[in-house]
């Protein structure tokens, strides 16, 4: 039996610490000082595109891999970026990936798809299942595998567990190191372990998730997640957790969503998701409005990645081009 404290398995499959950098535009923009807003670059993750999920990799892959299997088996929507970058971490460990989604093949096609397969990966579409019918052909899937003679790993959805939230208790850490007198942590709230791993490091008073309508009650997820880190007594109502840029769901585009990407991006030239964190600058964005955030409070914004979802989300294409200024010239 190992000891409580021995360390839990790792693979490396990115470089820490991620830049943390100041946004003095945007901060002006969104009603704080000039100073006072820095952004956490793990969009700059590196690895199959990069993004937050990379760091619960490094502890959920690294176990599958000490304990010897041979393939990564996970699930998500069609765009996820865990499942984009769990094939990643495959093919950087020399195991190959199956990757179960909802739906027929042309449910999708771009975005996160076109890295899915550059970079080896098997899809399975599992038809029109409810999440517990997604975990189900996964877990039907990793036995025919098993069957036929390999090793599966089953990653959980969004690399979200425990373990998985380990790789954001180093973040945290890594940004105390950076700005002690950090007051807020705002980050997209999905799958919870990205939450569950900041709440851990840096307190629940200090991190305010914003909710993008992936799981029906992502706080109980963040607790549970977060538990094995900490001493925090946690409950979902001890958490900052804002449930107002949920929209009509998940895959949709919102007006506060279209005006944080075209603010981001206008002001600093950085590119935003309009799934998460998109979302999360709304929120962001809501919360000096009411109040939740003030001038003078340092506040670090978690850029946790999703690109390719950009090019993979068919209204967000839609609105981001008809915005494009062209002109003709007459010849
Ligand atoms: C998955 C994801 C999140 C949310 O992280 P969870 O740990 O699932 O809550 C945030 N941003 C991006 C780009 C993601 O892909």
């Amino acid at each position: 039996m190992s000891s409580p404290s021995a360390p839990a398995p790792r693979v490396v499959l990115s470089t820490f610490p991620t830049p943390l950098e100041p946004a003095p535009r945007l901060a002006a923009a969104v009603g704080l000082r000039p100073d006072d807003l820095w952004i956490k670059r793990d969009d700059l993750t590196g690895l199959g595109g990069g993004g937050n999920k990379l760091r619960k990799l490094e502890f959920t892959a690294g176990a599958a891999h000490q304990a010897g299997a041979d393939t990564l088996v996970t699930t998500g929507a069609p765009q996820s970026n865990h499942a984009r970058l769990t094939a990643a971490a495959a093919a950087r460990l020399g195991m190959k990936a199956v990757l179960v989604f909802p739906g027929s093949p042309g449910t999708s096609s771009s975005g996160n798809l076109v890295l899915d397969a550059l970079l080896g990966a098997r899809v399975v579409w599992a038809g029109d299942v409810d999440p517990q019918g997604l975990a189900r052909a996964a877990a039907a899937v990793a036995e025919e595998l098993r069957t036929a003679g390999s090793r599966p790993a089953l990653i959980p959805f969004g690399g979200s567990s425990a373990v998985g939230a380990l790789g954001y208790v180093t973040c945290g850490q890594e940004l105390l190191s950076q700005l002690p007198e950090l007051r807020h942590a705002v980050v997209a709230l999905g799958s919870g372990g990205t939450m569950a791993g900041l709440v851990a490091a840096l307190g629940s008073s200090a991190v305010l998730g914003v909710d993008v309508g992936a799981r029906p009650e992502p706080g109980s997820l963040v607790c549970e997640f977060a538990a094995p880190s900490t001493e925090e007594r946690l409950t979902p109502n001890r958490l900052r957790v804002r449930g107002d840029q949920v929209g009509a769901g998940y895959g949709t585009l919102t007006d506060p969503v279209r005006s944080a990407l075209a603010l981001a991006a206008g002001t600093e030239g950085l590119v935003l998701d309009p799934v998460y964190t998109g979302r999360a600058m709304a929120g962001l964005i809501a919360a000096v409005h009411d109040g939740d955030i003030r001038p003078g409070d340092k506040t670090v914004f978690l850029h946790t990645g999703g690109l390719p979802g950009l090019f993979g989300h068919s209204a967000a294409v839609a609105w981001a081009t008809g915005r494009l200024d062209s002109t003709v010239r007459p010849r």
